[in-house]
């Protein structure tokens, strides 16, 4: 134990009146330790030599309301007047107010307005409306929607700091509970920006299970991507001199095993679809205590951010980083390649995918601007394109096997379109 730690276990139990042992310390000790060591937090490192010791804590920003359930928006107006909102800015798009009645008729009788939400906004589009929601003096921002109600709320939230309350109607990534909003650029590029974390999170997964199932697929491949991110922090972690934060990890590994560990996974069950929105918050704070996307976004995240330069038009976020994951799992040659083709192929993942996903030639293209991405260490800058590309072979094959011996049921809504 470093000095600076047993300096606070005795500065703990002298306040109590008590010489004892660390293990005879009393709750109300214990608890009076932990308040000195997030008060001087700052100060709990030290010099040993030339090597720096920190013990000290972290403080990060994570929901204090999570309801992750069928009805959970039956509780945000309740919720709204316990917490005395008085004047509340509802954030969402063209009809998707009649999803959740009870919340149209609430704001129909009080004063809270509605900013309408532009689909995939950008950045100039975002900061010319920052005055017209300043001047409406909300005192919580309330973002019900997808993607781009989402990180439209998460970007003035944090902006103008205001308290934000996030209520999902679909589970497509894992924006629903993180620090990063994804805007476009005048460029055409998007780039992803640090935001704020929700106040609240409401997720009523009867509203999710009602989207089209293609935004299902979408968050289940952005949940499994948690894999290949951790594989390549880890092999950074060994060849450069890049941290691992354990607890980050820890949470972002769990994420992904709650669904692979999840018994006859099938969309049309509600705890999976409840189990799949756990694991993209799960996803989401990881991020926020690790401070970047390192426990979530690895090599497979750097090759679809190179899709959307690449491709013509946009595609599921999901969907991309599902399908790169196969192809970072294989290069790694990891146990849970063939666990996650499995469980992907069984769910009908592939059928939802585009074709130009499976195509050689475009893939070689996405190759080529895939490491200038990010500069960040994956697997990426240890093999070439022609591996890759050979690697990528291997893998649509594989798929396409997958596909064609899964079970006939699962196999009449997995065909694959073309390959
Ligand atoms: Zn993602």
């Amino acid at each position: 134990m470093g000095q600076a730690s047993f300096f606070h276990l005795r500065a703990a139990s002298s306040a109590k009146g008590k010489l004892t042992e660390i293990g005879l310390i009393s709750i109300g000790a214990i608890m009076l330790l932990e308040t000195r060591l997030l008060i001087r937090s700052n100060r709990s490192f030290y010099f040993e030599g030339d090597e720096l010791i920190d013990h000290s804590t972290k403080s990060i920003e994570i929901p204090k309301y999570i309801i992750v359930k069928n009805k959970a928006t039956e509780e945000l107006v309740p919720f709204l007047e316990m917490m005395r909102f008085k004047n509340v800015c509802i954030a969402t798009q063209e009809n998707l107010l009649e999803l959740i009645p009870d919340i149209y008729d609430a704001i129909q009788s009080s004063h809270h307005s509605i900013y309408r939400v532009e689909e995939r906004p950008n950045l100039n589009h975002l900061m010319s409306k920052l005055d017209s929601i300043h001047d409406m003096h909300p005192d919580a921002l309330v973002g019900i929607g997808g993607g781009s109600v989402l990180d439209t709320v998460k970007f003035f939230g944090h902006i103008l700091n205001i308290p934000l309350i996030l209520v999902p109607t679909l589970a497509s990534n894992d924006g629903i509970c993180s620090p990063v909003v994804s805007v476009k650029l005048d460029n055409g590029r998007s780039d992803s920006l640090r935001a704020r974390m929700p106040f609240a999170l409401f997720a009523d997964t009867s509203v999710i299970c009602s989207a089209p199932k293609k935004y299902l697929f979408a968050g289940l491949g952005d949940a499994i991507s948690n894999i290949t991110a951790i594989l390549d922090w880890e092999l950074s972690a060994q060849t450069t001199d890049e941290q691992i934060d354990y607890f980050a990890k820890t949470l972002s590994v769990m994420s992904y095993k709650s669904l692979l560990n999840f018994k006859s996974a099938n969309f049309g069950d509600v705890d999976f679809v409840e189990t799949l929105v756990n694991s993209l918050i799960t996803s989401g704070i990881s991020m926020e205590y690790a401070g970047n996307s390192r426990p979530a976004s690895g090599s497979e995240h750097m090759l679809s951010h190179a899709a959307d330069v690449v491709f013509d038009r946009s595609f599921l976020h999901g969907h991309q980083t599902g399908f790169y994951t196969c192809v970072i799992l294989k290069a790694y040659a990891s146990d849970f390649y063939e666990k996650v083709l499995q469980l992907l192929c069984d769910l009908g993942f592939f059928s939802s995918l585009p074709e130009e996903l499976f195509d050689r030639a475009t893939f070689s293209e996405v190759l080529k601007i895939s490491r200038s991405i990010r500069n960040r260490y994956t697997i990426l800058n240890t093999l070439n394109d022609d591996q890759l590309l050979r690697i990528f072979d291997d893998t649509v094959s594989e798929i396409k096997y997958a596909i064609s011996h899964a079970s006939s049921e699962i196999s009449k809504r997995n065909t694959l379109r073309t390959v």
